[in-house]
Formats: C-alpha cells, sequence, structure tokens
C-alpha cells in the first residue's frame, strides 16, 4: 500500500524534468497528487510551482460537483495552447473525472497524452515514459484497485502535518454521489501498514497526521480479523511524538460508540468530528439513500457532546435535491439551528452521470437552488460565528502551520478542534504547538494573543 519514502520539495533544485500539478477536489485528491509527485520524483521528474516551466502538466481531476468537470475541460483548454507554445510538454489527466470519462476524454480535450483513473495512479511513471516513447496519447483505467497494491512513494507538500489514506472507495450508494462509480468498493489498509507509515512520518518530524478516506468512520470492516477505527486510534495514540490524529471523513451510520470512545480517551486523537448529514429533513434523506434519519443522527451528536463537551462537529449539506420543497428545505436550515454546526460545507445539488438521481423528473429550477443555498449560507454563517464566540477569553492550544495569508505579519494554526488561529509570534513558532488566548472569533477563524 502506499508508502513512505518522505521527501520535501526543494525549489531551488535545479530539475532535469519538471512537473506541475494542479488538483481539483478533496484531501484524498491532495494526497493522491503528493503520491503522484513520490512516483514521477522516481523517473527524474521535479515539481514546479510555475506551469510555463513544465515539462509535464498532471490535472488531478474530481468528479463531484457538474461545475468542476466544466473547470477541468477549460483547464485542458487553456493547457494545450500552453503546449503549443512549448512542444515535447505533455498532459496528463487523472483521477475522478478521468475514470469516467476514459477514452471519450482525448476525444473531449485533444492534446491529451496521458489518461489514468483512480486505481492504477501507482502506474503513472510507465505510462508517462510510454506517452513519451510512442508520442501517441496512452489511457489506462483499471475498473478496481489491484489486490497487491504496490507501496508508493510520496513527495510531502507540507512538513508539519501529513494525509495518510486508510481506506479507499464507499459501498454506500447515495443516489446523488458518483463516487462509488469512480472510486469503487471500499477497502481498508492494514493496521500494520498505516502505523508504519505514521512511525516514519514522527521521525520526519510531522506533528499532526490526518487519516483520509471516502468512509474513514468504516475503516477495518473488511479486514481479517475485523478492526474500527477506534482500534487504529489507539494503536496511533501510542504515538508520543504525533501530537495528533485526525480522521475525514465519514458516514453517520458507521460512527459507532467504540470511535466516540477513543477520540475522548486517546490523548492525540482530535475532538474533531466532520459527520455529513446531507439534509435535515427524514424524506429527503430517504430519496438520497442516506440509510438514517435526522434522529438517529441526533443521538449520534448527544453521544459525541456528552463524552467530549467541546467536540467540534461540521457537516455536509445539499439544498435543492430532486423534489425537495420548500419545508423540506426549512427543516434543514432548523437542523442547522438545533444542532448548532461549528461549519457547514453547503452545496446546490448538481446532478452527476451514473447517479439515480440525475434522471428524476422532479429537479428543483437553478435559480431555486440558489435562492435556497444563499439563504441557508446566511443561517450556516450566523451559527458557526455564534459557536465560534464561545471560545471568547479561553486558551486554546495552536499547532502553528505558518505565516496567515491574509495577513503575513500573523502567524496561522489550527486548534485541536480544527479551528484557524491568527496570533502575533515569532517564526521560531511555526511547527510548534503554543497556547493562544483567544481575543476575536468571526465565522471562520479565531484571532488571539500568544500565552
Ligand atoms: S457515503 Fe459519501 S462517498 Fe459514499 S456514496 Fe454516499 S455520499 Fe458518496
Amino acid at each position: 500500500m502506499f508508502g513512505q519514502l518522505n521527501a520535501r520539495i526543494d525549489m531551488n533544485q535545479a530539475p532535469s524534468k519538471s512537473v506541475y500539478i494542479e488538483t481539483f477536489g478533496c484531501q484524498m485528491n491532495k494526497s493522491d497528487s503528493e503520491h503522484m509527485l513520490g512516483l514521477l520524483e522516481e523517473i527524474g521528474y521535479q515539481p514546479t510551482l510555475e506551469l510555463k516551466e513544465a515539462d509535464l502538466m498532471i490535472l488531478n481531476t474530481c468528479a463531484i460537483r457538474g461545475g468542476a468537470e466544466d473547470k477541468v475541460f477549460s483547464y485542458l483548454g487553456a493547457w494545450r495552447r500552453q503546449k503549443d507554445k512549448r512542444p515535447g510538454t505533455l498532459i496528463a489527466v487523472g483521477v475522478c473525472v478521468a475514470q469516467d470519462a476514459g477514452e471519450t476524454m482525448l476525444q473531449r480535450a485533444p492534446g491529451v497524452d496521458v489518461v489514468f483513473g483512480t486505481h492504477n495512479l501507482h502506474r503513472l511513471p510507465e505510462l508517462i515514459l510510454k506517452a513519451k516513447e510512442t508520442g501517441r496519447p496512452v489511457v489506462e483505467i483499471f475498473q478496481e484497485l489491484p489486490d497487491d497494491l504496490p507501496e508508493t512513494p510520496v513527495v510531502r507538500l507540507n512538513s508539519i502535518s501529513a494525509w495518510v489514506s486508510i481506506i479507499y472507495g464507499c459501498d454506500y450508494n447515495c443516489t446523488y454521489c458518483i463516487v462509488p462509480y469512480v472510486r469503487g468498493r471500499e477497502k481498508s489498509r492494514s493496521m500494520d501498514s498505516v502505523a508504519q507509515e505514521v512511525e516514519e512520518l514522527a521521525a520526519s518530524g510531522f506533528k499532526e497526521v490526518t487519516l483520509l478516506g471516502q468512509n474513514v468512520t468504516a475503516y477495518g470492516h473488511d479486514l481479517d480479523p475485523k478492526v474500527h477505527l477506534g482500534h487504529l486510534l489507539e494503536r496511533l495514540g501510542t504515538m508520543d511524538s504525533i501530537k495528533r490524529v485526525r480522521f475525514i471523513t465519514g458516514h453517520p451510520r458507521d460512527l459507532n460508540p467504540e470511535i466516540i470512545d477513543a477520540v475522548a480517551q486517546v490523548p492525540n486523537a482530535c475532538e474533531f468530528f466532520h459527520l455529513p448529514i446531507q439534509s435535515g429533513d427524514d424524506r429527503t434523506l430517504r430519496r438520497m439513500a442516506r440509510g438514517y434519519k435526522v434522529d438517529f443522527y441526533r443521538k449520534q451528536v448527544e453521544q459525541i457532546r456528552n463524552k467530549i463537551p467541546d467536540a467540534a462537529i461540521t457537516t455536509d449539506l445539499i439544498v435543492g435535491f430532486p423534489g425537495e420543497t420548500e419545508q423540506e428545505f426549512l427543516n434543514t436550515v432548523s437542523l442547522v439551528e438545533e444542532i448548532c454546526f461549528d461549519a457547514c460545507n453547503t452545496a446546490a445539488y448538481s446532478p452527476r452521470p451514473h447517479t439515480p438521481s440525475a434522471n428524476w423528473d422532479m429537479q428543483v429550477p437553478a435559480d431555486l437552488k440558489y435562492e435556497r443555498l444563499r439563504f441557508l449560507n446566511s443561517v450556516v454563517t450566523e451559527v458557526s460565528h455564534r459557536r465560534n464566540k464561545r471560545h471568547l477569553g479561553s486558551t486554546m492550544e495552536v499547532l502553528v502551520e505558518g505565516r496567515s495569508e491574509r495577513n503575513p505579519e500573523r502567524l496561522a494554526g489550527r486548534t485541536r478542534t480544527n479551528k484557524i488561529v491568527n496570533f502575533e509570534g515569532p517564526e521560531a513558532l511555526i511547527g510548534q504547538l503554543a497556547q493562544v488566548e483567544i481575543a476575536t472569533a468571526n465565522a471562520w477563524a479565531l484571532r488571539g494573543a500568544l500565552k
């Protein structure tokens, strides 16, 4: 499985060949890009942040929303013009959109040299070399992950916090979601393999790991013997130099009490739960085939807050799902108020190919979807602000990640509950844990002073 040949980008190194990667979508895709860089380093490619200098341009794509897919083709049009200016440059398109499009990618985006899917990332160097040698486009899509998936090297783009994939794919079939189609069925990595990767990260100085999966709460059900995410958290909890372990993202049905107990008891497990509910209405949830009712979710939240009162809970919400009535939408708005989420990722429903709901005839008109989205966002902002204000006057532990993008005078980092905190302090604190007294809060971040 994915391995640990960690290397840092040295932008001063003069590369013989350079690769530029543009990554769309979720943390899984960002993690995949780090593995692509690791694989390509083995055949002499060094990363570059300058598209114009690149000998190889890779688009790591996301198929979750129609807008993201449109963006892929607009990028490929621009990249083709760039390729015309620099003959010999290669264009590769990979992961979710490529998995779905396969050969048709070549017709839709002339100029593409390599198309690869979600299950054959480890083959990227061979595919690039073949396209170079033959001068002809290469398309390779596997329908599922091979059982003997080899370890792949990785170039980490962050030296403080690392992503570690622990489970691939998803066994659910939510009626709006293309993920099971492009990512396949759930496949967990062994605990030994994950633990070894985290040990190596610790030895390289990383302070935080985020365990990744489309459904991370289902981790281990397919292993022999079966384990669950709580077991993995307990095992990683024995590694003192890893100060924080997070996990994202999970299905509410798979969040068993043992996982919540592990977060409550394991010192380095962070009190942060991203638990997508998608809708606050039972009828809509049934049409989405989410497999739970709102009351079940309420009980999950109650369990978390009973055991870990300060836990942050965030969610994903879709508005304008086919057939969503005004009342069903308002039930979602009420639930945001009731649960008082720390943050919500919201989106207007976007019909995706290969999903049942895309063909239903009760689609909500686009203007109504966006009107609902705007209203929901205003409520989410107000609720997140209210939730963040509860930290005013308290002192929070912040893992300092670097300078604030908005104000480079300040440092920026995250609390265990994943809140962004900005504060003034010395450069030497980057990569360290700092105690910060919170003075102001808005819906998106906190600001404070070093204690
Ligand atoms: S659980 Fe998540 S990834 Fe799986 S089908 Fe549903 S929305 Fe998609």
